[in-house]
């Protein structure tokens, strides 16, 4: 078998005997899909639950319209922030009351990144030399990188990033391993007092090996934090795990917990340290008593101390309904079953693609072996490659919905996405993306690439 190749290409009749069998299958039917479409983008915008046009036209007309400002008390608009939060938690390995759904994934990094450093000052008080490094990756997702850098200028720390050496194209291309072992090595430098992670990264699909990290920065004396925004929903997730724990974590809520655009996102503090920091954004919600109208701030007690403004009740509720969409999977087996089939979805659509792909050029940039893989394929070009902007579109207007992810930096590759929702993916949408993908080579390699001005979002 040549290196990055899976067996053999199933057979469609082999895919729809895996979609047969599926204990998942029931699922599907709660989203509300346009016919005609193999919607393969759910780690970018995750499905319409059919439950939440009800539940939003309710929020809108009862809730709003009959009830008015007396439906924060009557219809528990006050209560909903924590109510989506502990229906989040059991996916990420958090217990109810510990984890809430506030701001955005952005603004959660910076609340939570201020008390990650808050927290390290505090213990790092008298011991050794002064850790003021925090370190995170290259190659992690923008905002993780901009709001890390905006922190550490705040509060006079310094942002290092584990990642290939500038210039160094082969390494940078290599973006298929994850880099567990590098970030490990990274953490013995005593300087190194805080450690930010994207779980699963957001362009090649590669996992980290979480407990294996956290377990080594609990040694080193290192704060994690964990960016969940492409596992929350897609692949199990531990924060409590016993020999492991992390300290905190943000997720997203409109990828793979479908609760529509811009969706409010989630934070996460361990119990054991939630009241010894606070963070930064000090907001009336995030008080002990926000309806004593006290002079000064005092922050709530546990992870209530995280909210800062009002609530959006409107895409709340939304997210309550992506939410349940996930938890629906409880009765079949739950994370566990859930991770299963993204893993055969995710192995199905490589094996049916990799012959094609390989002939034009394309490499696998997601790992092969599934402990480090994510909920994602994603397809590098190769410098042979047709110009995979155009394949896209192509593939796009034959409809089946990836993204297309432009190279960030020199050396690294152009990338083809195709993101598995396990909830309501199937093997045979699998199967009928990698033929799409295919034809899509061969059309843009036959016609050359098209002149199209990129739209605003990509
Ligand atoms: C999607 C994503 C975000 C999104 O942040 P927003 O504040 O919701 O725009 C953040 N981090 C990672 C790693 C992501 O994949």
């Amino acid at each position: 078998m040549p290196p990055n190749t899976m067996d053999t290409a199933p057979s469609l009749e082999s895919c729809r005997a895996l979609d047969a069998a599926d204990p998942l299958s029931p699922l599907r039917a709660q989203f509300q899909l346009p016919s005609g479409v193999v919607y393969l983008d759910g780690n970018s915008l995750g499905a319409l639950p059919q439950a939440a046009l009800a539940s939003v036209q309710h929020a809108l007309q009862q809730e709003w319209g009959q009830g008015l400002i007396r439906s924060w008390n009557d219809a528990g608009w006050i209560h909903r922030a924590q109510a989506v939060g502990d229906a989040i938690a059991p996916l990420v390995g958090a217990g109810a009351g510990e984890l809430t759904v506030a701001d955005s994934t952005s603004v959660n990094l910076h609340k939570v990144l201020w008390a990650a450093i808050g927290l390290a000052q505090l213990r790092g008080r008298g011991d050794g030399p002064a850790r003021r490094v925090l370190l995170t990756e290259t190659d992690n997702f923008p905002t993780d990188r901009y709001i890390a850098q905006g922190v550490c200028d705040a509060l006079d720390w310094v942002l290092r990033e584990v990642g290939p050496a500038p210039g160094d194209h082969a390494q940078a291309a290599a973006i298929g391993h994850p880099r567990s072992s590098a970030v490990m090595a990274a953490l013995s430098d005593p300087q190194v007092g805080v450690l930010l992670l994207t779980h699963v990264d957001y362009r090649s699909g590669a996992m980290h090996d979480m407990a294996a990290i956290n377990r080594a920065a609990r040694a080193a004396g290192v704060i994690t934090v964990w960016d969940l925004a492409h596992s929350a929903g897609a692949v199990e997730v531990d924060l409590k795990a016993a020999a492991a724990q992390a300290d905190f974590a943000v997720g997203c809520g409109y990828k793979y917990l479908n609760g529509g655009p811009g969706a409010p996102a989630f934070v996460w503090v361990h119990p054991a340290h939630v009241d010894a920091v606070e963070q930064p954004l000090r907001g009336w919600l995030g008080h002990a008593a926000p309806f004593e109208f006290d002079a000064g701030y005092r922050p709530a007690q546990g992870i209530a101390r995280y909210a800062c403004g009002t609530p959006p009740i409107l895409s709340l509720t939304a997210l309550q309904a992506g939410v349940n969409s996930v938890r629906a999977a409880d009765p079949l087996g739950g994370m566990a079953a859930l991770r299963a089939k993204s893993l055969s979805l995710t192995r199905t659509f490589i094996r049916a693609s990799q012959a094609a792909a390989q002939a034009h050029g394309l490499h696998l940039a997601t790992p092969l072996r599934d402990e480090h893989r994510g909920s994602q394929v994603s397809w590098a070009c190769g410098p042979q490659a047709p110009d995979g902007y155009s394949v896209m579109r192509t593939l796009i207007e034959r409809g089946v919905i990836g993204d297309f992810r432009a190279s960030p930096r020199p050396g690294q590759p152009d990338l083809l996405r195709f993101g598995f929702a396990p909830a309501y993916n199937t093997h045979e949408e699998a199967w009928r993306a990698a033929q799409a993908l295919g034809e899509a080579l061969r059309h843009v390699a036959r016609q050359g690439p098209r002149a199209a001005a990129r739209p605003a979002v990509t």
